[in-house]
């Protein structure tokens, strides 16, 4: 079993991927006193790399970033690898939801396709590094639903759930579709072969 440490400090996102490396790999919490990442590049392998290189660096061990967008057709791709800063610098989850509903307003239910994209990388101390991506296609609803998860989940409804968003999903049927799962078993398959 492999140790990787988390370059994510988010909980949602770090319980996730603990849940879906389960018996493969052990994920190490993010060093104390590491500063704040910038993620300026302009791709979500930009920025999974700029953090994987960033802990892997500053730990000394191998380590685990990923970078996630939401692409709303709609909105010519938007938020995509703006969507943490959709609503304005600090926004929360809230303010994100609310300002994709407000922008979908006068969105045809047929018209609100759209997918969460999420970039994996693995930053190894010898400066290689390696990136996978998962995607889960899905629709915008024209209002929140459910109280699980995080993020845009209750406006997202995944093709495989059945009309349900991913915050009306359990985390276990979360995992089994999500654009993240799909990212890490891909990043997997790599590190097997
Ligand atoms: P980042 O990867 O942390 O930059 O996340 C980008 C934005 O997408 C943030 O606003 C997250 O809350 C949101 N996000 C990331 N992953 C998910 C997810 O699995 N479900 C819903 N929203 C997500």
């Amino acid at each position: 079993m492999i140790e990787l440490v988390c370059a994510s400090a988010n909980g949602d996102k770090v319980a996730e991927m603990a849940e879906v490396l389960k018996g493969r790999a052990v994920l190490l919490a993010r060093p104390a006193g590491m500063g704040e990442v910038v993620e300026d590049a302009d791709t979500l392998t930009g920025n999974a790399l700029l953090k994987a290189r960033a802990v892997c660096d500053f730990a000394g061990a191998a380590a685990l970033a990923d970078d996630t967008g939401l692409e709303v057709d709609a909105l010519g791709g938007a938020p995509g690898v703006w969507s943490a800063r959709y609503a304005g610098a600090g926004a929360s989850y809230a303010d994100n939801v609310d300002k994709l509903l407000s922008e979908m307003r006068d969105v045809a239910w047929e018209q609100r396709t759209a997918r969460f994209r999420s970039v994996v990388a693995l930053g190894f101390p010898d400066g290689t590094s390696l990136t996978a991506e998962g995607v889960v296609e899905g629709t915008i609803t024209t209002e929140p639903r459910g109280s699980g998860g995080f993020g845009y989940d209750p406006v997202f409804a995944p093709v495989e759930a059945g009309g349900l968003t991913f915050a009306e999903l359990g985390a276990g049927a979360k995992n089994a579709i999500s654009h993240r799962a799909r990212a890490l078993r891909a990043l997997l398959e790599l590190l097997r072969t």
